[in-house]
């Protein structure tokens, strides 16, 4: 393992692991930090944690930890990966964990840039923007969680800092190599640790991405990623098999507990030729629908490959969260596509389509999958992915928008055979 990224959620690091199996290092997502040593040979391995929201002593601890294991894999260079608005409030937790994360890896400067332009995160003059808006105007100022409600990156992250924070401004990083080789150390002469980098484009990124090759730590988005392989290539050390090979073979299935847009969508055009079951929360909640039922008429589609889905429109959901409470609800479906799941795999599927984040949460989870290696690309941003359980089991995971219209079909071939 060359490059060790610590991701603070797991669509973040899924997002991230896409992003360098794109440019061309062999990677691995694990949930967690794992037990033992990696079972699987990668170039890039990316520990996706859940430390975004939580106490900023325990985010450190978590990250230390996952730092840790990733070293002991040979790992030379680190990312701490984080959210492109910079989620996190004045206490925490992107300062606190960076500066950890220095220490503990005997480093002495690191790059801070959420920059992800493909989405519209743009950092100038250290004010991060989402599309034309600054951060603090974007919507984002409202966030349950993490109220970003200053745009100056520098100053937001100094509230979460021991040490001083610095700047290097985009006519710098546009300048070329040895100005913004220049820059950093002059950020590190002045004893700064942590220097906040604007970036407006992919070039601008590749250009920082270049320039990061001697440093053991890079914090960011995963747009930060995007300039890093190539210093790898650069060195000889990439093996040129990027993608994993989706060898997955056997039965498919595709469920879906995502309510989104796009979802709804994807279901109706993929049930216009699949057969398809569904999930009325009713009917899971005074136990007429049934894990046992749903396999049942799984196993009688004979070679077809089925849908099962919760999905449904914004009325019908709100109709049921009043009838039986959200959290009560939601955690019902994702109890029952975790147990069919587990149900259907453990008597032959080998090729599993997911719509929905939280549901693909619960399915990993009720699988035990503890790493997945990443294949080609599906559709911007979702990655066909190898596991292995009882030999290699086929996944793709989609979080809520993501996803062309006949994205269920295009993935259920993508991610193996039948
Ligand atoms: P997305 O990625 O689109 O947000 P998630 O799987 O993360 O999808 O979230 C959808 C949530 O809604 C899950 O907790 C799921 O259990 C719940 N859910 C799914 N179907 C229904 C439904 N018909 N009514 C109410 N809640 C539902």
């Amino acid at each position: 393992m060359l490059l060790g990224a610590i991701a603070d959620d797991f669509t973040g690091a899924s997002d991230l692991a896409n992003t360098l199996a794109k440019g061309g290092m062999a990677t691995t997502q694990f949930v967690g930090v794992p037990k033992g040593g990696a079972t699987t040979d990668c170039e890039a391995g990316v520990v996706a944690l859940k430390t975004r929201s939580i106490p900023a002593a325990e985010a450190v601890r978590q990250s230390i930890e996952a730092a840790d294991w990733l070293k002991a894999q040979g790992c030379e260079q680190f990312l701490f990966k984080y959210c492109s608005t910079f989620d996190s409030t004045p206490k925490g937790n992107i300062g606190p964990v960076a500066e950890a994360l220095l220490e503990r890896l005997g480093a002495d400067l690191a790059v801070v840039c959420p920059v992800f332009p493909a989405t519209g995160r743009r950092l100038y003059m250290g004010h991060l923007f989402v599309g034309e808006k600054l951060l603090s105007e974007s919507g984002m100022e409202k966030h349950p969680l993490t109220p970003m409600t200053d745009p100056n990156i520098r100053r937001w992250l100094r509230l979460q800092t021991k040490g001083e924070v610095g700047l290097i401004t985009l006519d710098t990083v546009r300048a070329g190599p040895e100005a913004l080789a220049d820059a950093f150390e002059a950020e590190r002469k002045k004893g700064v640790r942590l220097v906040v980098t604007d970036a407006v484009a992919d070039s601008d990124l590749m250009a920082l991405g270049a320039s990061l090759a001697g440093y053991r730590l890079v914090t960011g988005g995963s747009g930060v990623a995007l300039g890093l392989p190539e210093n790898f290539r650069h060195a000889g050390k990439l093996a040129g098999k990027s993608k994993a090979k989706t060898v997955a073979r056997g039965p498919a299935v595709v469920l879906s507990g995502s309510c989104s847009t796009a979802s709804q969508r994807q279901v109706g055009v993929y049930l216009k030729s699949h057969p398809g079951l569904a999930i009325d929360p009713h009917e899971l909640m005074d136990g007429s629908m049934t894990i046992d039922k749903a396999a049942t008429w799984i196993a009688g589609q004979n070679g077809a490959v089925p849908i099962v889905y919760s999905t449904a429109d914004p009325a019908s959901v709100a109709k049921a969260q009043q009838n039986f409470g959200r959290a009560e609800l939601a955690a019902k479906v994702e109890h029952f596509f975790a147990g069919l799941v587990k149900r259907l795999v453990d008597s032959g599927v080998r090729r599993v389509v997911v719509g929905g984040g939280e549901t693909s949460g619960a399915i990993v989870e009720a699988l035990g999958i503890t790493s997945m290696s990443i294949g080609e690309e599906i559709d911007p941003g979702v990655p066909a992915l190898v596991a292995e359980r009882n030999g290699p089991l086929g996944l793709a995971l989609k979080s809520g928008n993501f996803g062309n219209d006949d994205f269920f079909e295009k993935a259920v071939e993508r991610i193996g055979t039948a």
